[in-house]
């Protein structure tokens, strides 16, 4: 057992991030101000193309704001996906409102043709408002998650929630760096077509500030609301005039400044998740593969087995860190009672796949190696 041990998916603080922290704390803006957030927050619109975007302490924190700027309440409910990670979908709960949960597609994202027969079939169109007919609630959103660095077919997203009036959250957590490359929405970034996106910087992200979050817009309405409300709704500086409940979201600049240093670096980190995604396909390991028309940010690699949980633990003998794709989240104690809308392709995918290591850092040996293994590991 000489060989190194091959994470899943660190960080890779290789760049500019230590002399960025390291000025960080020179100057002693450490806390919720301080230049980093602001530079880097316009790093991020710049990169992306919207006119602004707000930093916060987390992608979980960003996708709550971004049911309140979006007006989801009580009672309401959200179509959103069953394959996913729980993160986005506790908020819609935060506001006492509902997920409706649906399939995914071949892509692992939002299967859009049962999206759009759940509502000709289940739902209600009176009066601007969407109405689920079993639980008599509205439907006020979609939510879609950009799975893996795969990318929602927003085409057909927009065009649903413009036919039924629905607000539409992206989560982009795991998509910053994947874009459109045909189609409508050809050289958009996955988190900036609908009415808020949410990208995330926790540590297995592609890039990280040790945790943290940001939120993406068209809107600069909307964008100064989610900065108000992220820093405890402050309406006077001096005399701590407060008008609204607001949440201690704000990112700190030492996170921050360790995000310009990552940022920096992202089309790099992209391009080597490409080539070893590339590199695995060469050695003969089928990937699940992206969609066409999109530059995806290859984030996470997902192989498919029929012996999930032996590779895993074949793989883990083997010095190899490897894991199933996230339990469905309507099969959860907290979830099992909400409405879920013929849930199949997420269940065969669920029982399948298994991601392997993915991390910017890996090197072209170590993909040979995870190769060797996967090869050598006997399918029945
Ligand atoms: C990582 C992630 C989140 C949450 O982001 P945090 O920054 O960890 O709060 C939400 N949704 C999905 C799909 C994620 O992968």
């Amino acid at each position: 057992m000489s060989e190194k041990f091959i994470p899943l998916s660190v960080p890779n603080l290789s760049g500019n991030e230590k002399k960025y922290v390291d000025e960080a704390v020179e100057t002693e803006w450490v806390s919720t101000g301080g230049a980093c957030i602001n530079d880097f927050e316009k790093a991020i619109a710049e990169y992306v193309h919207t006119p602004g975007a707000v930093a916060c302490q987390s992608g979980t924190a960003g996708l709550h704001l971004a049911m309140i700027l979006n007006g989801i309440g009580r009672e309401d409910e959200v179509i959103a996906p069953a394959l996913t990670f729980i993160a986005a979908i506790n908020p819609i709960m935060y506001e006492g409102a509902h997920p409706v949960f649906m399939d995914c597609d071949d892509s692992l994202c939002m299967d859009m043709n049962k999206v759009e027969e759940f509502c000709e079939t289940c739902c209600e169109f009176r009066d601007s408002k969407l109405i689920n007919k079993e639980t008599g609630r509205q439907i006020k959103a979609l939510l879609v998650v950009h799975v893996f660095g795969n990318m929602v077919d927003m085409e057909r997203a927009m065009d649903l929630a413009e036919k039924y009036d629905l607000k539409v959250i992206e989560d982009a957590t795991e998509a910053l760096g994947t874009y459109a490359t045909e189609g409508r929405y050809k050289g958009k970034h996955a988190g900036t077509i609908g009415d808020i996106g949410v990208y995330s910087f926790n540590g297995n992200k592609i890039i990280t500030t040790g945790g943290g979050g940001m939120i993406v817009s068209n809107d600069e309405d909307l964008l100064a609301r989610a900065k108000y409300l992220s820093t405890q709704a402050k309406d006077d500086m001096l005399y701590f005039q407060h008008n609204n409940i607001g949440y201690n979201y704000r990112m700190t600049n030492l996170q921050a400044a360790l995000g310009l240093g990552q940022l920096e670096q992202l089309e790099h980190f992209v391009d080597v998740k490409t080539e070893n995604y590339r590199h695995y396909m060469e050695q003969g390991i089928e990937l699940l593969p992206f969609k066409e028309g999109i530059r995806p940010n290859y984030w996470f690699y997902s192989y498919l087995t029929d012996r999930r949980d032996d590779l895993i633990k074949y793989l883990q003998e083997n010095g190899i860190q490897s894991r199933p794709v996230w339990m469905l989240i309507c099969d959860l104690p907290p979830y099992k009672d909400e409405f879920r809308y013929k849930i199949e392709k997420a269940v065969e995918y669920h029982a399948h796949i298994v991601n392997i290591p993915c991390s910017t850092n890996l090197t072209t040996e170590d993909v040979e190696r995870v190769a060797e293994r996967l090869k050598a590991f006997p399918e029945a």
